[in-house]
């Protein structure tokens, strides 16, 4: 058995403990003073680096930084006990206000989202259903998605036991109908690459009887979004809580119809004997996710784009001054839809490859994490704080200045 002492000792045998507590064995009293401390620097004991995230919303990055407003709601929620049911509820009801919509809830992210509305779909309000999932023996079974729109994130829906139909057109998917079919899945940022576009597609959810799902989990900016396809008729959509929304990364939207947001809940905690009981939020997530809606939606967005365009700006008439590196300023039209800039060069000027740079930029102090491929340095700096551009900016020059001669 782990007796405290014996806990204690294998604590003060890792180096961590060890380097802080010399002397190996470690009194309770030292324990609970260092947790007490104040002004701990967790990531510098744990020997974590930080970084500038110039690179956007990665769930490997750590998603967005929580606004101070967003870490207050959820300290706030942490120091009172209130019905998990009744936070849902209630912050539900709140949200749906918000958005226009007839209902919501949230959920621990867009992933869990796809989950618990799918799941929704094909148990309704039966119990004996959701607990059966995903067993789907005597349900339907059968979700439609453009080939297209194809994205690892459906493994989500499939989590609930169906099968996932991949159709090309229009005559297809018709064709691909049937008693079983469940669900019409939609993934936003594959609109362009689809031959059924979004506001086709909620028409033929509606000509044929079939929920409308829409995963637009990195699809705000622009801020309109968040109302917008449940206006154009999708009967469920989501949104990330950790990416632009600036939520917490463990957190995101469901929005819907009431039945549908009524029946996903049945799937989630706390109830226990379900497909979502691993997807829980607590009442901090619940009202962090909250109180990030509300400051995204009073925002000023005109200025915080233009402040996105002049650090996009800055960056690149840095590395400009450098001979023969290019930049091309971009906005991807639908999913992380931000000011993005791409940095190139001509390799017999500048003899480094992007790689090569993207490891210095990484391993240089501080550290800086951006994105791209054989070609490019890809930066965005809307994940940044203010200012962080300049030292971005200095970095990428400093080095493809020395890769120069
Ligand atoms: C990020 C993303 C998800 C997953 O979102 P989480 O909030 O991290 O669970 C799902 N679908 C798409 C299209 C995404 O971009």
């Amino acid at each position: 058995m782990l007796t405290r002492r014996s806990l204690i000792q294998s604590l003060a045998s890792l180096p961590l403990f060890g380097g802080l507590f010399s002397g190996g064995l470690l009194a309770k009293s030292e324990l609970v003073a260092h947790a007490q401390s104040s002004n701990r620097d967790y990531f510098k004991e744990l020997g974590l680096r930080t970084f500038i995230n110039a690179a956007g919303t990665y769930t490997a990055l750590t998603g967005s930084m929580l606004p101070d407003e967003v870490v207050k709601a959820m300290e706030y929620a942490s120091r009172e006990y209130v019905k998990l049911d009744d936070i849902q509820d209630k912050v539900g009801e709140r949200i749906a206000t918000l958005l226009k919509c007839e209902a919501a809830t949230v959920t621990a992210g867009a992933a869990s989202a796809l989950t618990l509305g799918t799941a929704g779909v094909l148990s309704g309000m039966d119990e004996a259903k959701v607990v059966q999932i995903p067993d789907l023996a005597g349900m339907k079974s059968e979700v439609i998605v453009q080939r297209s729109h194809h994205i690892g994130y459906l493994h989500a829906v499939r989590n609930c036991g169906v099968k996932i139909v991949y159709v090309e057109t229009r005559k297809e998917l018709e064709d691909a109908f049937n008693e079983k079919t469940a669900l019409l899945l939609f993934i936003n940022a594959h609109n362009n690459d689809g031959r059924i576009r979004a506001e086709e597609f909620v028409k033929i959810g509606k000509m044929l009887g079939i929920p409308t799902f829409n995963d637009c989990a990195a699809d705000v900016p622009p801020v309109e979004n968040l109302w917008k396809f449940m206006q154009m008729g999708f009967d469920l959509v989501t949104f990330s809580g950790g990416k632009g929304l600036r939520g917490p990364q463990s957190a995101g939207l469901l929005l819907g119809r009431k039945n549908l947001i009524a029946a996903a809940r049945l799937h989630a905690p706390p109830r226990g004997d379900t497909i979502g009981r691993g997807m829980k939020v607590n009442k901090e997530e619940v009202l962090g996710m909250l109180a990030a809606l509300e400051l995204y939606l009073g925002q000023d967005h005109a200025e915080e784009w233009k402040l996105w365009e002049s650090q996009i700006q800055l960056i690149s008439d840095q590395v400009r001054a450098v001979a023969g590196v290019e930049t091309r300023i971009h906005v991807p039209e639908i999913a992380n839809h931000v000011p993005s800039l791409d940095i190139s060069w001509n390799r017999d000027r500048v003899k480094i490859t992007p790689a090569a740079v993207r490891d210095a930029l990484r391993n240089g102090h501080p550290s800086i994490e951006t994105v791209g491929g054989n070609d490019s340095v890809g930066i965005t700096t809307w994940m940044m704080r203010p200012g962080e551009e300049r030292v971005v900016a200095r970095r990428l020059r400093e080095i493809l200045e020395q890769a120069s001669s």
